[in-house]
């Protein structure tokens, strides 16, 4: 038999939560990300999933090899734009929009030039300080591309630095300040501001597209509103089984640096995930496991291959029980908190030892 562990991915899900992603756009197109194999979700799931997406949106170039050859025919955008030179002559050959943050960029394009109608997004500050151009020097810029041979300018783009649907206390730069910042570039006809929170929580945010990530794999963009409450589904289940049972007497303790201590004669269910398969090394004991049907809490500390689980009280567990690390029982979210981290690292951690399940 081989190792139990698996991530089950739902593509029904992904459906539904693309819908609701199409409700909240008001007409604007819908950019679906699935960089990073899409959240770990693998771009397999998502080119079934995301199917009536308008356009996938990556980050590196053979990213679009393999979308291609998964037979994605529509838009695909890299956030990031091009890396060097090298990525050029892929711009043309996978039909890729490309956003445009730097003057090095567009100094690349021009170089090139002609180009057989090569789609570009110029990138812009509104307060991130991360990547893109000032505002102001929007109009200058998009006419100077639009001056180099066979390319055209579909519009603005920028990334919220924060998006959440209350501002976090002492928050100097919500939505309205990054609003503002952008200026009269917010209403520049192609303009593709909104992330996921600015598509939920912010109707404020115009545009003619948007791009969804984290909120198209039912994870809530605000961590302090539920996922639920917004009518998300989760799209990721990591799922594995218990491979042994051990009785542990009181005063016994359980796993490396002997972190937890019987307090009474226990019950430890051994499972097999550790933090080779993405599961945080951090997760405190206490934190939730679904074991044969009921949650239990982890007892000592992550292992590589394997957690231990206080089922004292799950009379039912015993070896081959099924185990949810993560999904429609532990919800991603409160798990990441517990770890001290976000959802979007848990899902993207996924490792390449865990086999997906497309479902
Ligand atoms: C990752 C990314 C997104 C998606 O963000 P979510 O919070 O997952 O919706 C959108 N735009 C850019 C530029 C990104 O890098």
């Amino acid at each position: 038999m081989s190792r139990p562990i698996r991530a089950v991915i739902d593509t029904d899900a992904m459906r539904h939560n693309l819908e609701l992603v199409r409700k909240h756009a008001r007409g604007r197109r819908v950019w679906a990300v699935v960089k990073a194999d899409a959240y770990g979700h693998t771009l397999e799931a998502a080119a079934a999933g995301f199917a009536a997406a308008d356009g996938f949106a990556i980050v590196e170039v053979p990213e679009a090899e393999r979308l291609r050859r998964l037979g994605w025919t529509k838009p695909l955008l890299l956030l990031e734009g091009f890396f060097d030179d090298g990525d050029l002559d892929a711009l043309e050959q996978l039909d890729i929009t490309t956003v445009v943050h730097s003057e090095w960029m567009i100094q690349a394009l021009e170089r090139r030039a002609p180009w057989h109608d090569l789609k570009v997004f110029v990138k812009l500050n509104s307060g991130m300080n991360r990547l893109g151009f000032a505002p102001a020097e929007y109009p200058r810029l998009a006419a100077r591309l639009a001056a180099v041979p066979g390319c055209r300018v579909l519009g603005p783009v920028t990334h919220f630095a924060n998006a959440e649907r209350t501002p976090a206390p002492g928050c100097r730069v919500p939505v309205a300040a990054q609003l503002a910042c952008l200026g009269p570039a917010a209403q520049a006809p192609g303009a593709c501001l909104a992330n996921s929170g600015a598509t939920l929580f912010h109707d404020e945010v115009a545009g003619d597209a948007l791009r969804a990530g984290i909120v198209l794999y039912g994870v809530s963009p605000d961590a302090l509103v539920p996922a639920g409450q917004l009518g998300l589904e989760p799209v990721m289940s990591l799922q594995t089984e218990v491979i042994a049972i051990q009785d542990v007497p009181a005063g016994g303790s359980v796993g490396y640096g002997s972190r937890w201590t019987a307090r009474r004669a226990s019950r430890i269910a051994v499972v097999a995930c550790g933090y080779a398969d993405g599961y945080p090394r951090r997760m405190p004991d206490g934190a939730p496991v679904w074991v044969a049907g009921s949650l239990a809490p982890i007892a000592g500390a992550v292992s590589m291959d394997m957690i231990t689980v206080d089922v004292t009280d799950v009379p039912a567990a015993r070896p081959g029980s099924p185990v949810e690390l993560w999904g429609r029982h532990v919800p991603v979210t409160e798990l990441a908190r517990l770890a001290g981290t976000i959802d979007y690292e848990l899902l993207v951690h996924r490792a390449c030892r865990v086999p997906v399940v497309v479902k």
